[in-house]
C-alpha cells in the first residue's frame, strides 16, 4: 500500500517502534503484504537477543546461533522485502484518532496503525548510588561489559537463567565471582545451573539480598542480609551484574492504552489492544512466556491484525 502522501505530510500505514524479533517480524510481514510500514530502533537490531551469545532453543538452527547474528539476519531479511528502517527513538505517541503521532525529537511521524515492540529492560535493584554507578561499577549485561572485569571480582545479582548465564561468562574472566540470591536454590535450568555449581571461582551467597552498594566513587563492595537471619555481611566486589528478571518498556502508551498491575498492555494473540489501531507485539504484552519463538509469532500476528484494520478503514 503507497505512502497517503510524502514528506512531512506522509501517513504510514504501520509505524513499528522497536526492533527486536517482534519488531522485525512485524516488518517483514508488513513489507510481504505491501505495507508503507516504518520501523523505529532505539540501538540496534535483535533487541534483547543481542544481550546473549547463544540462542539453542529458537527452531531451525542445529548449533545454536550467536542472539546479535540472529538480529542481523532478522533486519536483513526484512530489508530484503523493502522494510524500511530508521535508527531513532520514539519520545511519545499520541494514539487518539485515526492518524496516530510518533515523535522521536528530529521528526513527528504519522501512521494509521502503531505496532509497539519495545520489549522489556532490566529490572533494577533501587538502591542509592545504582544509577550513578551505572555502566563504571553496576552493570544489567555480563555479555556486554563483563570483560571489564577480567582478573577481578564480580558480584551476580539473581537466580534465574540469566543470573546463572551472567555468573557462568563471568567465572570464565573474573578470578572471583559471588552470586547472591534471595532462596536457597537456582531457579535456572539445568543446562545453565549444572556447570555453574561446577565452576570452582564461583561462590553462591544463598537466601541473601543486597542492602547496600559499598562505592566511594568507584565499586567497593556490597552489603548483604540473610533473608532468614538478618544477619549482615560484606562482600568486597569490582563490579555488580543485576540480573533479576526484566519490566515491560511500555511507558510511551501509559495513560493511554490498558496496562496490567506489572505494566505489561494488555492484548492477546491477536495483539489488538485496547486502543484501536495500536498493536503489542512480544515481550511487552501479556503473555505466559517471553522468548524468541513467541515475540516473533507476535509480530506476524501484529502485522496480519493491523492489515485487517486498515483494510476495515478501506485502506
Ligand atoms: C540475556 C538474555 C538471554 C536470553 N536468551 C534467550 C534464549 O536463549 N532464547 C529465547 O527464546 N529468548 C531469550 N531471551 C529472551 C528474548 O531475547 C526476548 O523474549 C525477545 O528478545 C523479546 O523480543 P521483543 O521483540 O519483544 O523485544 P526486545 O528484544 O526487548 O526488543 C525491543 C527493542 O525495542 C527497542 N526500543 C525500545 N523502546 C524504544 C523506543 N522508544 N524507540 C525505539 N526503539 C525502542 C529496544 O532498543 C529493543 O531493540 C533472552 C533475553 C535476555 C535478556
Amino acid at each position: 500500500m503507497p505512502a497517503s502522501t510524502q514528506g512531512a505530510e506522509r501517513i504510514h500505514d504501520m509505524i513499528i517502534v522497536g526492533g527486536g524479533p517482534a519488531g522485525y517480524t512485524a516488518s517483514l510481514y508488513a513489507a510481504r503484504a505491501g505495507l508503507d510500514a516504518l520501523l523505529l530502533e532505539q540501538l540496534a537490531a535483535g533487541g534483547q537477543m543481542g544481550l546473549t551469545e547463544r540462542i539453542d532453543n529458537y527452531p531451525g538452527f542445529a548449533d545454536g546461533i550467536d542472539g546479535f547474528a540472529l538480529g542481523e539476519a532478522m533486519r536483513k531479511g526484512a530489508e530484503r522485502f523493502g522494510a524500511e528502517t530508521r535508527l531513532a527513538s520514539a519520545l511519545s505517541l499520541a494514539l487518539s484518532g485515526p492518524v496516530k503521532r510518533v515523535e522521536t525529537g528530529k521528526e513527528a511521524l504519522r501512521a494509521r496503525t502503531v505496532v509497539l515492540a519495545t520489549g522489556a529492560v532490566p529490572r533494577e535493584l533501587g538502591l542509592p548510588g545504582e544509577q550513578e554507578l551505572l555502566g563504571r561499577g553496576v552493570h544489567y549485561c555480563a555479555a556486554c561489559d563483563g570483560m571489564f572485569y577480567r582478573g577481578r571480582t564480580a558480584v551476580v545479582v539473581g537466580g534465574g537463567n540469566s543470573a546463572a548465564e551472567d555468573a557462568l561468562l563471568l567465572s570464565r574472566v573474573c578470578e572471583r565471582v559471588f552470586l547472591v540470591h534471595r532462596r536457597d536454590a537456582l531457579r535456572a535450568e539445568q543446562v545453565y545451573r549444572a556447570p555453574l555449581l561446577r565452576a570452582e571461582n564461583v561462590e553462591f551467597c544463598w537466601n541473601s539480598v543486597v542492602e547496600e552498594l559499598l562505592h566511594d566513587g568507584a565499586m567497593r563492595g556490597v552489603r548483604l542480609r540473610d533473608v532468614r537471619t538478618g544477619a549482615e555481611r560484606t562482600v568486597d566486589c569490582d563490579g555488580v551484574f543485576v540480573s533479576i528478571g526484566r519490566k515491560p518498556a511500555s511507558q510511551l502508551v501509559r495513560g493511554q492504552a490498558a496496562l496490567d498491575p506489572a505494566g505489561y498492555v494488555v492484548a492477546d494473540e491477536s495483539t489488538r489492544t485496547d486502543v484501536p489501531g495500536l498493536f503489542a507485539a512480544g515481550d511487552v504484552r501479556t503473555k505466559a512466556l517471553r522468548q524468541v519463538a513467541t515475540a516473533v509469532a507476535d509480530g506476524a500476528a501484529a502485522a496480519h491484525s493491523a492489515q485487517e484494520y486498515l483494510a476495515a478503514l478501506g485502506r
